[in-house]
């Protein structure tokens, strides 16, 4: 028996799926049932990329509709987690002061929310998010994150939001033309990714992005790629990872993963 929280990373895919009842949305509504109810979640979202690691400490973060062209039910929605000042202060101090800063002009994004109100419909889970220093490279994303790991002990839900792959405009493209064949190079980098994962390959990981052909097509960009550096660097030889939803969505991987201690 442990007390260890698992970690989750999941693949958002469309804003629309917070409100779509589709194969996606009821994969995000189960993986509630996969892990102990936490206490707080701590989402380290593609959608929150800033200069320096930021921390939400808003005791009420707003629901922010990151995007547009969307229809108005989905500009409509609100998911009222509250925040937990005290975990913010605590998350500053594990990464260290002067590397992290709290900040209450963020909320609660769709790479949060989105799945969010699928898992705990309720929003009585308090919810905190860490952002993505844009000026980092990936071992010093996996080196700072690392000192998250202590809160997977105090009942702390750390939950990466991203995609295995996302090329915003492949996947516009594919969705105009309706083309819902998955190319060759997102197969490739999602199979890739998996096999690292099982293996626990720390260096592969690091190195991925932006190392191959592959790695720059699904991810133009290492925004949607970072979560899953954030949710595997809380991890050890001790953690275990399963796929609890598989599949592509024209381009994008919808891949998520469970850490779970044995
Ligand atoms: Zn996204």
């Amino acid at each position: 028996m442990s007390a260890r929280m698992p970690v989750l990373f999941v693949g958002h895919g469309s804003p629309l799926y917070a409100i779509e009842d589709n194969e996606w949305s009821r994969g995000f509504r189960s993986l509630a049932q996969l892990v102990p109810r936490p206490r707080v979640v701590v989402v380290v979202s593609a959608h929150w990329y800033t200069d320096g690691t930021l921390i939400t400490s808003n005791e009420r973060p707003q629901t922010i509709h990151d995007f547009y062209g969307f229809p108005p039910e989905l500009h409509e929605v609100q998911y009222p987690a509250p925040g937990d000042l005290e975990l913010a202060v605590r998350l500053r101090d594990l990464i260290g002061r002067g590397r992290a800063e709290l900040n209450n002009q963020w909320g609660l994004d769709h790479g949060a929310w989105s799945v969010l109100r699928r898992m705990y419909p309720e929003a009585d889970v308090p919810v905190i998010q860490l952002s993505i220093d844009r000026n980092l490279a990936v071992p010093e994303h996996f080196e700072l994150a690392k000192s998250l790991r202590p809160l997977r002990d105090e009942m702390v839900l750390i939950m990466g939001s991203g995609n295995v792959t996302h090329n915003l405009r492949d996947l516009m493209f594919r969705m105009q033309t309706g083309d819902t064949a998955v190319p060759e190079w997102a197969h490739r980098f999602d199979e890739r990714l998996k096999e690292i994962l099982i293996a626990r390959e720390d260096k592969a990981l690091v190195q991925l992005w932006p190392a191959s052909d592959d790695a720059r097509r699904s991810h133009p960009m290492p925004d949607h790629f970072l979560p899953i550096v954030y949710a595997y660097a809380v991890t050890d030889a001790n953690d275990s990872v399963r796929f609890p939803i598989e599949g592509f969505d024209y381009s994008a991987s919808m891949r998520a993963m469970l850490f779970e201690t044995s």
